[in-house]
């Protein structure tokens, strides 16, 4: 009996050099890679099957979707305005007063300008943290674009300066309603909670937050030991070390993701890991706020689990993950020699590590990943060299041709599909304007 074929709707990229990503790093080249659904579902040589859709990729480079696990969306309008302080002055100055006056509006637009800007520069999947007020926006403007989302609302319930805190309940009432709409509404959206910093948080509000995080299997995502007079003041508040604080609280483990962590005893070092909580670690912020240089080298070597972000773009000012794959590297460098935090162990944390904080089957190339992908055009830069070091050392988003998450093209010829630069632009600039008129 003559049958027509079975059509798949799946893509062939052809002929493309592969930076895999995987354990071994491994490079593969004019090689095809097929993606049916969200997954990649073939790597090889003629994987199309009938009805699939063909790429030329001849010439191209095809590396996974690289992953940020600490960012601020929120804070993306903010850019250029806070610069040149340290932490505690450029939070009770600028950004908390900034966070207090947002609108909806101004949230997503603010949302939308990184975003774009993430998807720009080959980033499929983010850690971020919003604000206390209309995080929802944020959400919003993620399912647009198509991009990986964890995010939550920043939980702050000690008195606030910029009247940014809220009370126990508030808090805790907002968050989980946030997480029960949000969390895992689509397959690219999640809730994370987000207790902003233990001098935000009082014991009771972090108690309770790994219990619902943990009841619900949501991520839970702070800040600690990014700078000296942040980590006295915790001393003041708790009588101990900010990690310390929270593992007796229960904060510690592969669910808990601490950005920065720089400012460590040895005894915390220990605990990260031992627990396998993860660290977060941001360069560019760490250099622009003064913050201090983490010991990543070291803290490889006891076994601690990294992975990279921007931070937001207020303390760097740009979201680039070719930006934080090259200071990650060269910022050891001074103080340990130049072999220290080689290229190959960089690009581990900004793939294969940051798929382990999100739990999520991506950060490489291999079958049965997820299909979240960036082609990359290399004559922008030229190299013969080790691809793996022109990735950390030589590209920018200039080489980005097109991003892919879930097997959806979410970046082509410098757009988002569906957003206008020109109207993300108008609407920054009314956000802009009601946030500093507010
Ligand atoms: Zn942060």
């Amino acid at each position: 009996v003559d049958s027509d074929p079975v059509l798949t709707l799946g893509t062939v990229f052809t002929g493309a050099r592969l930076i895999t990503c995987n354990q071994q790093l491994e490079v593969l080249e004019e090689t095809d890679l097929r993606i049916e659904g969200d997954q990649i579902t073939g790597i090889g040589r003629e994987l199309a099957k009938p009805g699939d859709s063909i790429v030329s990729a001849r010439g191209l480079w095809i590396t996974p979707g690289f992953i940020q696990t600490h960012t601020h969306l929120v804070q993306t309008l903010f850019r250029d305005l806070a610069d040149d302080l340290p932490l505690l002055d450029w939070l009770r100055t600028r950004i908390w007063p900034f966070e207090a006056a947002h609108t909806p509006q101004s949230t997503y637009a603010s949302a939308r300008l990184g975003i774009t800007e993430l998807l720009s520069g080959g980033t499929t999947a983010i850690l971020d943290m919003a604000s206390v007020h209309h995080t929802s926006e944020i959400f919003k403007a993620a399912s647009e674009a198509g991009i990986r989302l964890w995010c939550g609302k920043a939980q702050m319930d000690r008195p606030n300066e910029a009247g940014l805190s809220e009370d126990f309940e508030s808090s805790m009432q907002s968050a989980c309603s946030l997480a029960e709409h949000w969390h895992q509404k689509t397959p690219l959206l999640h809730y994370a909670f987000a207790p902003r910093f233990v001098p935000s948080c009082t014991d009771a509000l972090l108690i309770a937050v790994r219990e619902e995080a943990r009841k619900r299997g949501c991520l839970i995502h702070t800040h600690s030991s990014e700078n000296l007079d942040e980590v006295e003041l915790v001393r003041a508040i708790t009588g101990t070390d900010n990690v310390i604080h929270l593992d007796r609280l229960g904060l510690s483990g592969p669910d808990v993701a601490l950005a920065h962590c720089i400012h460590l005893t040895p005894e915390e070092e220990d605990l990260l890991a031992r627990t396998q909580t993860r660290l977060l670690h941001c360069p560019g912020s760490n250099f622009k706020l003064a913050s201090g240089l983490a010991r990543i080298p070291e803290l490889l070597k006891k076994g601690v689990h990294i992975s990279l972000g921007a931070d937001g773009a207020p303390c760097n000012n740009r979201l680039d993950i070719f930006a934080e794959l090259r200071l990650a590297a060269l910022m050891q460098k001074p103080r340990l020699g130049a072999t220290a935090l080689p290229a190959a162990d960089v690009l581990k944390m900004a793939t294969q590590k940051g798929a382990e904080v999100l739990q999520l089957a991506a950060g490489q190339l291999a079958v049965g990943k997820k299909a979240d992908l960036v082609l990359l055009d290399p004559k922008k830069l030229w190299t013969g060299g080790d691809p793996r070091s022109a990735l950390v050392y030589t590209m920018d988003p200039r080489c980005v041709r097109e991003t892919w998450v879930a097997g959806c093209c979410c970046y082509r010829d410098g757009e988002v599909p569906g957003w206008s630069s020109e109207e993300t632009a108008r609407l920054c600039k009314e956000g802009l304007d009601e946030v500093r008129n507010s």
